[in-house]
């Protein structure tokens, strides 16, 4: 019965891919047709061995600037892809727009990517980036956390969105430079039951990282309160 619902729903409405709105076919599953899914830019070494910022080849992995000069507190960060068309194309749709299909499925890409040096099955708890409440009721949804829910599907980690809360409603970081962003997040996360995070390695998951300003204040918090350790994972990454 299903099927033949399927069937007839895909008579009437085709379906078409995300990113470029053109019909796919039958046998195109999955949200976005192949032209675009080809056109997604994955991070992939050479790369800063810390924040996972990309370097052309023939360049090697080394130590970037930045984390030279204000080594971040995470362990290591790691992203799906570069914030750029396709990807940043789909991330607006699901973040702005409110496709949660779309969320689910870069979730789901983020779960299944091998990424080098970041084993999700090792780490005990995933935390996504908390909103400020007023945000969350405009938007209605924490996009980390539909991201994070896929991971912790695939692995079977605990996923834990109430423990960290953004007490603050910081400005929006993207328009501020570097320093101005670590003034703007500092103090603005607090912490409920320290316990739950005692000698935890811990996945901290948000939809962009631009500096790691916001992923680095949730670290050193999560730290002070007794994490082990903090891994940082993203759909993308600015470059
Ligand atoms: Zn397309
Ligand atoms: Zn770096």
């Amino acid at each position: 019965m299903t099927s033949v619902l399927n069937a007839l729903l895909n008579c009437i409405f085709p379906p078409r891919c995300a990113v470029c709105d053109n019909l796919m076919n039958e046998s195109e599953r999955g949200l976005i047709c192949p032209t675009c899914a080809g056109e997604i830019k994955y991070v992939s070494p050479p790369w800063c061995p810390i924040c996972g910022l990309p370097y052309r080849p023939p360049d090697v992995n080394h130590i970037c600037g930045e984390c030279i000069k204000d080594p971040p507190v995470y362990q290591i960060a790691r992203a799906l892809g570069i914030y750029e068309p396709p990807l940043l194309e789909l991330i607006h749709k699901f973040k702005y727009r409110g496709y949660r299909t779309i969320g689910k499925y870069l979730g789901k890409m983020m779960a299944e990517r091998y990424f080098k040096d970041l084993d999700f099955s090792s780490l005990d708890l995933i935390i996504p980036v908390p909103l400020h409440n007023g945000k969350l009721r405009r938007r209605s949804f924490n996009q980390a956390l539909v991201l994070a829910k896929e991971v912790s599907k695939k692995y079977n980690i605990p996923c834990r969105d109430a423990l960290l809360k953004r007490t603050v409603n910081t400005k929006s970081q993207v328009a501020l430079p570097k320093e101005e962003r670590k003034k703007n997040v500092r103090g603005a996360f607090s912490l409920t039951n320290a316990h739950e995070i005692k000698d935890k390695n811990i996945l901290l998951i948000d939809d962009v990282y631009t500096t790691g300003g916001t992923v680095n204040e949730c670290a050193r918090l999560l730290l002070e309160k007794g994490a082990k350790s903090i891994y940082v994972c993203t759909l993308a990454r600015t470059v």
